[in-house]
């Protein structure tokens, strides 16, 4: 509660034209009677202003008794003020009636005060004149007129519409059996009006929940508002309105109170845009990270992977083969390094066609490929009808046998091409690293072996040994 005193210039302060108009005959009685007395409140001025009027007089200890209050101007419970004292009454009006009287009375002329009230009173501010006068016996007396400046109502009601916020209030309607079947809407602010896009405010009042949260413009809702209203469960949620103009989204809670609901609705559109826009562009980034990936990968693929046998091709081979002979190296361990050939491939290709031969290259392929260790053996296409393998801690005898199973593998393998069969042979070269090698070297001694393996009969798996015996031979 706040009293704001003007004792200046009130002829331009007062807003209520009734204290204007009253102020002004005050003021002419005192020019033309020296003072204004009570008789001034004749038939014509309480018959226009006696509603609004109150006439105090000062008791002995300083206090105030209403000698008069008019019927538009009850305390704050609504009870009248006519005979009380004003220690008797509320103590918000009362210090606005001794504030006024006092304050009349060192001015000796008309004051006024805007008083404002809590919230609990109906009206919720007053623009009090008050009047110093006197009675017929020169007995001071003190005449306040009391206009309601703002009711409580209109406060609350342009405060309510003013919200961003729709706000729907909803009583419910139940079947024959008491069940609850619907609601009807009693209240709304001008949101709810212009969300639920209806005209007036009438024009949403006169319809039911299912009218304005059931139908085909507006998605789901009525359902929920029905079972928070028989649940007493308030709920949240979010639904999107499919209107005339355009899509909007809402956030709605849905609350009871007493029998009924209080429906609230905030527009999240821009949010709810913005966010799908954002999950749309998320996914547009995604596909294209998923393109990249596909084709770094098929690049990828496509520098270190032979297309024919999808094994490492011979620059791969050389990249990871470097590494793992240089581990060896340094780690004093075996490594073996087995070359392999395809025996008379050509012919395969001269009788059966490049297909055949292509087919052929495939089966060879996945049998080099099968018994590799994954993460430590490598294989590679080197080109042609030739492969090789490196196999790190890996002895004499273990690659020689490595080498005898792929040996013995293709040879046990039938190539059916058309009504005929391919029965391929495979040479193999086994090489080991020495103290001091490089992968040139070893690769170098495993195709001699090959060579050897090749000029000896071909299907067949040499040594360096076999070389050195084969170079005795020759010599003798
Ligand atoms: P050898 O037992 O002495 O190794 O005889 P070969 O006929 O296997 O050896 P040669 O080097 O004379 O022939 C290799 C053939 O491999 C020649 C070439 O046309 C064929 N060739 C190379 N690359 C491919 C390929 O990718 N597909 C097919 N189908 N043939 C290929
Ligand atoms: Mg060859
Ligand atoms: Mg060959």
């Amino acid at each position: 509660m706040t009293n704001e005193l003007f004792t200046a210039d009130l002829e331009v302060r007062l807003r209520s034209p009734e204290a204007n108009l009253l102020l002004r005959r005050f003021r002419s009685e005192i020019s033309t009677k020296g003072a204004a007395t009570v008789a001034m409140l004749d038939r014509d001025i309480m018959r226009v202003y006696g509603p609004h009027l109150v006439v105090l007089e000062q008791t002995p200890d300083g206090e105030f008794t209403f000698l008069y209050s008019g019927a538009q101007v009850p305390d704050d419970a609504g009870k009248t003020l006519s005979a009380k004292l004003t220690s008797a009454i509320a103590s918000g009006t009362a210090e606005l009636f001794r504030l006024g009287c006092r304050e009349a009375s060192t001015a000796n002329d008309a004051v006024c005060i805007n008083h404002q009230t809590g919230m609990d009173a109906s009206v919720h501010r007053w623009e009090c004149l008050f009047l110093p006068m006197e009675d017929s016996e020169h007995q001071r007396m003190f005449v306040a007129l009391c206009m309601p400046r703002e009711h409580k109502f209109e406060f609350l009601r342009s405060l309510l519409d003013s919200l961003p916020t729709g706000a729907i209030a909803v009583s419910p309607i139940r079947d024959a059996h008491n069940e609850i079947i619907d609601g009807t809407i009693i209240a709304a602010n001008a949101k709810a009006v212009e969300f639920t896009e209806h005209e007036t405010v009438n024009g949403l009042l006169s319809t039911t929940l299912c009218h304005a949260f059931g139908d085909s413009t507006v998605s789901s809702g009525w359902d929920r508002h029905i079972t928070v209203m028989r649940s007493g469960k308030a709920q949240s949620f979010d639904y999107h309105h499919r209107g005339e103009q355009a899509t909007r989204w809402f956030n709605v809670h849905s609350s009871p109170i007493r029998e009924g609901l209080l429906i609230s609705m905030t527009d999240i559109t821009d949010a709810k845009r913005a966010f799908l826009e954002l999950e749309h562009q998320k996914k547009v980034l995604m596909d294209e990270m998923e393109q990249r990936r596909g084709l770094e990968q098929e690049l990828w693929a496509l520098a270190h992977l032979d297309p024919l046998t999808s094994l490492p091709n011979r620059r791969a081979f050389r990249d990871s083969a470097l590494l793992k002979l240089a581990e060896s190296q340094t780690g004093h361990r075996p490594c073996a390094i087995v070359t392999i050939d395809i025996d008379h491939f050509k012919r395969v290709n001269d009788v059966y066609g490049h297909g055949a031969g292509d087919t052929v290259l495939r089966r060879v392929a996945d049998i080099i490929k099968a018994p590799l260790r994954p993460n430590t053996d490598i294989g590679a296409r080197m080109g042609g009808e030739e492969f090789v393998v490196l196999l790190p801690d890996t002895d004499t005898e273990s690659a020689i046998a490595f080498a005898e199973k792929l040996r013995r593998r293709v040879e046990q393998t039938v190539v059916v091409i058309g009504e005929n069969e391919v029965r391929p042979t495979i040479s193999l070269g086994v090489a080991m690293n020495r103290k001091s090698t490089n992968l040139d070297d070893l690769i170098d001694r495993a195709d001699r072996a090959l060579y050897t393996a090749k000029r000896t009969g071909r299907n067949k798996v040499a040594t360096e040994i076999d070389v050195q015996a084969g170079e005795k031979t020759a010599a003798a």
